[in-house]
C-alpha cells in the first residue's frame, strides 16, 4: 500500500527529535536500519533503502552534504542538492524517518578530533583526499550515536569507505551491523553517483569507459596476465582518451585494500579506480 507508507515518513531537523522518536520506535517496532546519504539520490541510494525496509522493522535515511568529508571547497559548493526530489523517491520506496540536519545542527562547534584509520589513510582515496576519511568517520559516529542503528547500509561503490566504516565500528564498539549493497549501474555500465549530473553530455558519453576498462582489465588478470602489465594496460587505455585524468588505478586485497602485486583467491581482489573526467571526479571498483 505505497500511499500509506507515502504518508508515514516524518521528516526531522534535529538530532533531538531523531534520538527520541528512534529510542521510543526501537523498543516498541524492533530493527532499525540506517542509511546515511548526502542527498541527489538514485537508484543506487533506493537499493540500499530498499534493502534496509526488507531486513527491518523501520528505516531511517540521512541526508547531509557533510563539509568535513570535502578537502576541495569547490567540490563541497558544487554538490548537486535536490532534497524536494529526494524526499519524493524516500517516500516512494518506503523510508519511515528522514533526518536532515543543518550544518549547526551537526557541528555546533568547531570540530577539533581527529580519526586516524591508520593504513586506510595512506591508499587510494585516503591518499588522494587527504582528510577525507576523518570526516567520513566522525560523521558517521555522529550519525550512529544520533540515529541507534541496529543495521547500517553503505554501498560496494565505496569501497574503501566500508573499510572505514568496519574499522569504526570495530575500534568504537558500535553495536552496528554493517551490510554492504552491490554497485548499482547504468544500462551502459557507468556506475550510479550523484556527481553524473555534472557531466557535460560529451563527457557523459564518454564515461562508461571506467567500467568497460576496469572490466577488460579484470579479464586479462583473470587469464593471469601479471598484475603490474594489466595495470599499465588499463592505464594506457585512459591515457588514449584526453578527457580522463587517472588519479589511481590499483589491485588490491580486499582484506586490507593495501596493493595486491599478485592475484589473490577468488572474491578477495579489488581493482579500484578513481579518475577525473573534465571537472568531475568519479570512483569505481570491481570485486573478483
Ligand atoms: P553518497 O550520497 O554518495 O554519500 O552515498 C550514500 C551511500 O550510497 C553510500 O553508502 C554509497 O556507497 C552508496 N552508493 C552511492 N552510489 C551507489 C551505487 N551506484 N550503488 C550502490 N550504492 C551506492
Amino acid at each position: 500500500m505505497p500511499k500509506f507508507v507515502y504518508q508515514l515518513m516524518e521528516v526531522l531537523y534535529t538530532a533531538l527529535e531523531v534520538r527520541n522518536l528512534t529510542a521510543r520506535l526501537k523498543n516498541e517496532a524492533g530493527r532499525l536500519g540506517f542509511v546515511p546519504t548526502m542527498g541527489a539520490l538514485h537508484e543506487g541510494h533506493l537499493e540500499l533503502v530498499r534493502q534496509a525496509k526488507s531486513e527491518n522493522s523501520v528505516v531511517v535515511c540521512s541526508i547531509f552534504v557533510n563539509p568535513a568529508q570535502f578537502n576541495n571547497p569547490e567540490d563541497l559548493e558544487r554538490y548537486p542538492r535536490t532534497l524536494e526530489k529526494d524526499s519524493e523517491l524516500l517516500r516512494s520506496v518506503g523510508c519511515d524517518i528522514l533526518f536532515v540536519p543543518s550544518v549547526m545542527e551537526m557541528y555546533p562547534s568547531p570540530l577539533d578530533l581527529r580519526i586516524d584509520f591508520g593504513m586506510l589513510e595512506t591508499v587510494m582515496e585516503g591518499a588522494f583526499r587527504p582528510g577525507h576519511f576523518n570526516g567520513v568517520g566522525i560523521v558517521v559516529a555522529k550519525l550512529f550515536n544520533i540515529v541507534q542503528p541496529d543495521r547500517a547500509y553503505f554501498g560496494q561503490k565505496d569501497l574503501q569507505q566500508t573499510a572505514i566504516i568496519k574499522s569504526l565500528i570495530r575500534n568504537l564498539s558500535y553495536p552496528v551491523e554493517l551490510r554492504i549493497c552491490p554497485t548499482v549501474r547504468e544500462p551502459d555500465g557507468l556506475a550510479m553517483s550523484s556527481r553524473n549530473v555534472r557531466l557535460t553530455p560529451e563527457e557523459r558519453k564518454l564515461a562508461p569507459e571506467i567500467y568497460r576498462i576496469l572490466t577488460e582489465c579484470k579479464m586479462s588478470l583473470q587469464k593471469n596476465t601479471p598484475v603490474k602489465q594489466a595495470i599499465e594496460d588499463a592505464l594506457a587505455e585512459f591515457a588514449r582518451l584526453p578527457a580522463f585524468r587517472t588519479e589511481y588505478l590499483e589491485l588490491a586485497d580486499t582484506a586490507t585494500l593495501t596493493p595486491a602485486d599478485t592475484l589473490r583467491a577468488e572474491g578477495n581482489n579489488a581493482l579500484c579506480v578513481a579518475v577525473r573526467l573534465g571537472k568531475v571526479r568519479l570512483i569505481d571498483n570491481l570485486v573478483f
